[in-house]
């Protein structure tokens, strides 16, 4: 740190991200990326020479067409849309924007929750979940702060309903809720239809996890009008060219191709069941999830153990150095030749271990 830093971010930790390691090849089962290309839409409109040759201009920053595009397939108006650089970026605003009273979300979550809360000074509370990791919906009511849920949460996999969302918006309508759906689309129940009626909600997308985009930092978001253009007020003031051109055609060509999406969250889901059975019949005990990554630990291996070994054969899941979650792994579904290829290691790692 140089003398120069404000002391105000002299203190806190940063954001670390999953390892994007360089010195193998390894099968990558820690960053809940798909293990799906993007289709042949997007491949096709990035390559456009027309596009190319707009790179010279900035570009449009009311992102009006990605706007109708994700307003028509969620049954919603543009009004209620906005797109950012990655959906963290969409995290970070409503700090900025939402966070004054302070902010209140699970002890066990995004990392980078409390990263926000820092780096916007806000006052932030982490509610403990329950032991078996669900969400107590009665510690979010009145609490006078906004209100942060990733649901279904990371890194369990669990959900909340939209009933017991929509409950939350009612015992906080002073503050913000937001409901931060990542992982929506592999089973959860979407809340982007409760924007018509809760003024204060705010649910935020990615293309990074079902849509095979996390390269191209593509995020969007619901909410009311007047949430929305408060989030507008926000970009325009730090960087109205936020979303870039090549990645706002890569995001509306995804939305033509959307059922190629649909049915690799379904092939994730079905690897998903698959993968928590094998993992359960060698003695590991598997959160339920509603995600594409499952949350797991074994009275025969720690955490860390399991990690580092399956490192080693050049196979990477997220461990998280947290106490209260450090027996766990989390680990991302690839497709069914990755989850045979995972088993097959732990296998050899648990009976090295028994030799
Ligand atoms: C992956 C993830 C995000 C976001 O990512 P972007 O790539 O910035 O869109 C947001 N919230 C949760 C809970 C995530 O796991």
């Amino acid at each position: 740190m140089s003398q120069f830093l404000d002391p105000k971010y002299a203190s806190f930790e940063e954001y670390t991200p999953g390892e994007q390691p360089k010195d193998f090849v390894y099968t990558k089962l820690n960053t809940n990326e798909s293990p799906y290309p993007p289709g042949p839409a997007v491949t096709k409109a990035v390559s456009d020479p027309d596009l190319i040759s707009r790179l010279r201009l900035y570009s449009d920053p009311t992102m009006s067409r990605l706007k109708k595009a994700l307003a028509d397939r969620y049954d919603v108006s543009p009004e209620n849309v906005f797109v950012s650089n990655g959906s963290d970026e969409i995290l970070n605003f409503a700090f900025m924007a939402f966070g004054q009273d302070g902010v209140l979300f699970p002890e066990i979550s995004y990392g980078f929750y409390e990263v926000f809360g820092d780096v916007n000074q806000r006052e932030y509370r982490k509610v403990p979940l329950l032991d078996d990791f669900s969400i107590r919906i009665s510690d979010y009511f009145d609490s006078g702060k906004m209100v942060v849920l990733a649901n279904p949460n990371a890194p369990t996999g669990k959900a909340v309903s939209r009933e017991e969302v929509a409950r939350i918006c009612e015992k906080n309508k002073d503050h913000v809720v937001l409901i931060d759906e990542a992982y929506v689309d592999f089973g959860a129940e979407s809340c982007v239809s409760l924007i018509k009626k809760y003024e204060n909600l705010l649910v935020v997308h990615t293309y990074s996890k079902s849509r095979s985009l996390a390269g191209a930092r593509l995020g969007f978001s619901f909410a009311s009008e007047t949430l929305t253009k408060d989030l507008e007020k926000i970009k325009f003031s730090t960087n109205p060219y936020n979303v870039n051109s090549l990645t706002a055609e890569a995001g509306i060509a995804a939305l033509s191709e959307d059922s190629y999406y649909q049915e690799n969250a379904e092939k994730i889901k079905k690897t998903r069941t698959w993968t928590e059975k094998e993992l359960r019949s060698l003695g590991f005990e598997v959160i339920p999830s509603l995600s594409n990554f499952l949350f797991v630990r074994s009275d025969l291996i720690s955490g860390e153990e399991l990690y580092f070994t399956l490192k080693s054969k050049r196979v990477l899941v997220r461990h998280f150095d947290s106490p209260k979650i450090t027996d766990y792994n989390r680990i991302t579904i690839g497709t069914p030749e990755q989850m045979e290829l995972l088993m097959q290691k732990i296998r050899e790692i648990l009976e090295e271990k028994n030799a």
